[in-house]
């Protein structure tokens, strides 16, 4: 059997090319669509795989996204924070200095004006350089660097820059210097404004492109014959095709290439991510914080970001409970004991927003 396009992964881009490219078929590994954007129900609530909200700008796409997705809720300012060691800082906390105790205020700011002035005309080599060049020491080592050592799991020295570009943002003077003697709101973040779906989770925007496109699940690829233009998927089946699109991640495509050149095949081997384990709860009380989503920098908490859900969607969530996501990364090449961290995540969390005893159902 030969088919006229085949599309290797059911995730966002793998949908995009199939809503242009009417005669495809997918084949995914999984039991449903989405990839990183599927959600799921448990206890009531619409769980994501990690924090997921929409922060698109671009009118005709915010249409076509909200058009089938149900009631949604639309925040134009998040309430984001970073907790650093007992404090609660609005993020980004180069933006905020007046949330620092008064002393590392002082040395934030004097560092990075510093870094600014020195390294005007200097071009980062890595990442680490380039957080040094924009925010200081002070800022890149206590709150950049640790939280790089949480996220991403790799040193700030070897990452290269340009995955920065609507991530972070350079620094702007005039805003720091304000946020340094007054608080204000914060404009400049990519995401200070974004959109959810009220039920469903995140997914619920997305379910719409999948309906009636043709998708084959529990399909994963572990051959691919570029000559004879033909698959073969873990369960035995085979398929050949016309034209091929992958999406599935470059190490495993490469992995199932048989013709694969030596170099290519030992470069796919070399790249690295992340795992991500959530750990998901319902807290029987109400109002637990303030935040949509907050940061943990502290390097002794496994958590690295939490969002609370209850705050993002009231109307999908129980009532008088506090919903929340709790993260935590480690690099593929880590071992990730999900018990363990569990059991971390649920203690961090009690500790954190002052729960004791803590109640928890999920
Ligand atoms: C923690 C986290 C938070 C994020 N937050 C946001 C956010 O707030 N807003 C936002 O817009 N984006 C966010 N993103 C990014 C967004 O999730 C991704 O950009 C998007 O989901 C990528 O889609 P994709 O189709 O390229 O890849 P994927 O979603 O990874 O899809 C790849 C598909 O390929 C399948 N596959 C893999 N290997 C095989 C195989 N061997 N055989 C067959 N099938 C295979 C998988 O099952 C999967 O369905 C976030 C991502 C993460 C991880």
């Amino acid at each position: 059997m030969s088919e006229d396009c085949v599309i290797l992964g059911a995730g966002l881009t793998g949908l995009g090319a199939a809503s242009v490219t009417p005669t495809a078929i997918i084949y995914d590994q999984h039991d449903g669509p989405g990839g990183h954007v599927r959600s799921h129900e448990f206890g009531g609530v619409h769980f994501d795989e990690g924090a997921h909200i929409c922060h698109a700008k671009d009118p005709a796409w915010r249409e076509q996204l909200t058009r089938h997705a149900g009631r949604i809720v639309e925040v134009s300012q998040s309430r984001v924070a970073s907790y650093w060691h007992g404090h609660w800082l609005t993020y980004p906390v180069q933006n905020h200095l007046r949330d620092l105790p008064k002393p590392e205020r002082s040395r934030a700011l004097e560092e990075l004006l510093a870094a600014q002035k020195a390294n005007a005309n200097c071009r980062p080599a890595n990442y680490a350089e380039w957080v040094r060049y924009q925010y200081g020491d002070f800022l890149a080592e206590n709150f950049y660097r640790a939280y790089t050592n949480k996220y991403w799991r790799t040193p700030m020295e070897a990452m290269d820059t340009d995955w920065l570009s609507g991530r972070l943002l350079p620094a702007q003077l005039e805003t720091i210097i304000r946020g340094a003697h007054a608080q204000q709101d914060e404009k400049q973040s990519v995401f200070s404004s974004f959109l959810y779906p009220e039920k469903g989770g995140f997914f619920a925007f997305f379910s719409p492109f999948a309906r009636g496109v043709e998708i084959r699940t529990g399909a994963r690829l572990v051959d691919l014959d570029l000559q004879e233009k033909r698959l073969r998927f873990a369960d035995g089946r085979t398929v050949g095709y016309e034209r091929l699109i992958s999406t599935i991640p470059l190490p495993d495509l490469v992995a199932a290439t048989r013709s694969a050149p030596a170099s290519i095949a030992s470069s796919a081997r070399a790249l690295r991510h992340t795992q991500l384990l959530c750990v998901n709860m319902i807290v029987d009380r109400p109002h637990l914080s303030p935040y949509h989503w907050f940061y943990i920098y502290d390097e002794e908490f496994e958590v690295s970001r939490v969002k609370v859900m209850s705050n993002v969607t009231p109307e999908g969530c129980p009532a008088n409970t506090t919903v929340l996501q709790t993260e935590i990364f480690r690099r593929d090449d880590e071992m990730l004991d999900a018990k363990a961290l569990e059991k971390s995540a649920v203690e961090e969390m009690g500790r954190l927003l002052d729960l004791t005893p803590f109640a928890m159902c999920a």
